[in-house]
């Protein structure tokens, strides 16, 4: 009895990103693709999303050039395919600030919006220690950081000092602070609805971008290796690997990476019309199947 409906939804991608990105110090492994996603979690009451990508328009366009990002479609396009709009999507998680999870806040008109504080106000921080700094912003669009405060003006901001259990029933987020971000936040969805849950999900943000990270190349004898990009320490990366296995029940496989073109290997899933695809990783009973 699955409680909610789960699928991981690309809307751009990036064909070739040097792996030494994804897994720290792959210096000569060549380039893969990496897919750029949200999360879309349906409830009988509510449509959440994890991440709301970016708006392909003014900086948001100059990264879509700067990261070769290709396939670029916008939310009516991507959520059109689960049968939803943007305006229905009635909550967003926010796992970090980098542009390609928090750039789009503006799409989703209707959302009340759950982020660490920790998470705005030290890339506020970052942006006010000078020039010479600005290697910490790499990754962030300083008009995304602005929009934010502007939802909190909306009284549409949640900002959370730290873990907090059922954001929704049976939703809970936890912060892993230094790490990829300042303060980065991943997902435990108990999908059997009990708090002592043999069916969780744990949507992992980017603390991993792929398989790869979990286990190193050694699944075997599994050992953790942190991304590529971090602004925090890959100690702390790697302690909220193990963190989320352990709340995942010790499985490897219920830790999603959303950046992990490999999903399609273990989960079902479509190509869209528009060329992006579609990933279901759990079904709530009575819906229909957006994959098959
Ligand atoms: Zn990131």
């Amino acid at each position: 009895m699955s409680k909610y409906s789960i699928w991981v939804l690309e809307y751009c991608r990036v064909e070739e990103l040097p792996a030494s990105a994804v897994v720290y110090g792959a210096h000569n492994r060549g380039t893969l693709r990496l897919p750029f996603c949200y999360t879309l979690v349906k409830g009988p009451d509510f449509a959440a999303l994890i991440d709301v990508g970016y708006n392909d328009v003014d900086h948001g366009r100059e990264l879509t050039e700067m990261f070769g990002i290709s396939n670029w479609r916008d939310p009516h396009t991507v959520l059109g395919e689960c049968g939803l709009t943007p305006e229905q999507i009635t909550h967003v998680i926010l796992t970090h600030g980098h542009f390609d999870h928090m750039g789009g806040t503006d799409l989703f008109p209707k959302a009340t919006f759950f982020i660490q504080e920790r998470e705005l106000s030290r890339w506020v921080w970052a942006m006010s220690i000078g020039r010479r700094f600005r290697w910490l912003m790499e990754a962030v669009d300083p008009g995304d950081v602005l929009r934010v405060v502007e939802l909190a003006r909306q009284g549409r901001l949640v900002s959370l000092e730290g873990a907090l259990e059922d954001v929704l029933p049976h939703i809970d987020l936890y912060p892993a602070h230094e790490s990829h971000t300042p303060g980065s936040q991943y997902v435990v969805i108990r999908n059997d609805g009990k708090r002592d849950s043999a069916d969780v999900w744990v949507m992992a943000g980017d603390l991993i971008y792929q398989f790869e990270n979990l286990h190193g190349n050694n699944e075997a004898d599994p050992y953790y290796v942190p991304v590529g990009l971090g602004s925090g320490s890959q100690t702390n990366m790697l302690l909220a690997i193990d963190e989320m296995i352990k709340r995942a029940g010790g499985e490897m496989r219920r830790v999603i990476p959303a950046h992990e073109e490999g999903l399609k290997t273990v989960f079902p899933s479509r190509i869209a019309a528009s060329g992006l695809r579609v990933t279901e990783i759990a079904l709530a009973d009575g819906e229909p199947s957006r994959v098959r």
